[in-house]
């Protein structure tokens, strides 16, 4: 395997423009893109933008996937898409938009780093620093659920070899490749032997690899309530789909960070970048989102292009302007100096550049 957060072409494309499909999305999504793309042409990011519609109101028009007809052909012009939340609305017959990209596009290792950035926003784990690598095309996702009667309904949970060698041997080399020190696997495997069974055995296999790296198994309850209350005794954690989708959540809660977390989507010739919360329709157009979630997932993006000396220009840029206490309203605590807008936060995170 290559590098784990760096796209296949990324060596060779880095000193031009690479094209990136973008999309803007719903409710605060245009304001923090346009915000995160600020930041993005101020660090001088070697990018070439291409919006996508994607969202709400391509659902509205009929297209049941949320996807713009046109929407596959930029995507596969780019091979990078830096996604704002969308808004899936009420009611049945709409797709999954983030299932289908994720299908579609082979997107298998969902890249979630959760830190806590003490004292500047407020966390009980001033030393929590762990990453969740989660599969993310199998188990209970795979989308095979039917219906036996009208009250019995069966879903199926899936579980390959192929995608648990993906996922674990990802988890390994990301951890290798940047420095950490240990991989904890978290998985049912007590009570579901044979799927779980697969992915602890995998697991088990791989480890051997990687003698250089601390590695352990937990069942994934009690590695929850680990995570809960002493994040620190982890470094990266890889698990199954539905166990990483309710972690990664409650990991980002402990840091004290939801508003603050980017997350990359990672397949062997796309990826998706996005921040991990919702389309906040309760505050949009207000001009008070925090655009910190994507604009992490814009670094992440970068490292991916192969330009991780603007990633980490844009990162250091973004921590002093919060421990400069230049705040948006989510994050206000008795550490903030002044309260900022959306697009006043970009342009004090680009007087730091
Ligand atoms: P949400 O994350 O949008 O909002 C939860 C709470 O957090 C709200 O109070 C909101 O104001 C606040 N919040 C979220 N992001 C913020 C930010 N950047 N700055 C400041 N405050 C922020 O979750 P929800 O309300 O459950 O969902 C709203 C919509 O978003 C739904 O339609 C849901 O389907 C969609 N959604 C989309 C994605 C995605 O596109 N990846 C992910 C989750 C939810």
């Amino acid at each position: 395997m290559s590098s784990t957060l760096t796209a296949p072409h990324a060596a060779s494309a880095s000193l031009t423009a690479i094209p990136v499909a973008i999309t803007c999305g719903d409710g605060i999504g245009p304001e923090i893109m346009s915000a995160t793309l600020r930041v993005l042409e101020a660090a001088g990011a070697r990018i070439e933008t291409r919006e996508v519609r994607m969202g709400e109101t391509v659902y509205l028009e009929g297209h049941t996937s949320g996807l713009a007809p046109d929407a596959w052909d930029v995507l596969r012009g780019t091979g990078v898409l830096l996604k704002a939340p969308i808004t899936t609305p009420q009611g049945g017959g709409y797709k999954s938009l983030n299932v289908t990209l994720r299908k579609s596009l082979g997107l298998y290792a969902n890249v979630r780093p959760c830190r806590a950035y003490a004292p500047y926003v407020t966390t009980h784990h001033p030393a929590m620093d762990l990453v969740i690598i989660r599969e993310n095309e199998e188990d209970l996702y795979a989308g095979i659920e039917h219906r036996q009667t009208r009250e019995v309904i069966q879903c199926l949970k899936l579980i390959t070899r192929d995608g648990c060698e993906k996922i674990v041997r990802y988890a390994f080399e990301y951890a290798r490749q940047h420095n950490r020190r240990k991989v904890t696997a978290l998985s049912k495997d007590n009570i579901m032997k044979l799927t779980d069974g697969l992915f602890h055995r995998v697991f088990d296999e791989i480890r051997a690899e990687y003698p250089e790296l601390e590695a352990e198994h937990q069942i994934i309850d009690i590695g929850t309530a680990r995570v809960a209350t002493r994040p620190e005794l982890y470094d990266v954690i890889v698990t199954l789909n539905l166990y990483g989708d309710i972690l990664s959540d409650v990991a980002a809660e402990v840091a004290g960070s939801v508003g603050l977390a980017g997350s990359a989507n990672i397949g062997a010739k796309f990826a998706m970048f996005e921040a991990i919360h919702g389309s906040a329709p309760d505050i949009a157009g207000q001009n008070i989102a925090n655009p910190s979630g994507l604009l992490q997932s814009a670094v992440l993006m970068l490292e991916y292009l192969g330009q991780p000396d603007i990633a980490s220009t844009i990162s250091n840029a973004w921590l002093k302007t919060l421990e400069d206490g230049l705040h948006t309203r989510d994050i206000a605590s008795e550490q903030t100096l002044q309260v900022l807008g959306t697009q006043e936060f970009a342009d004090a995170v680009i007087e730091r550049l």
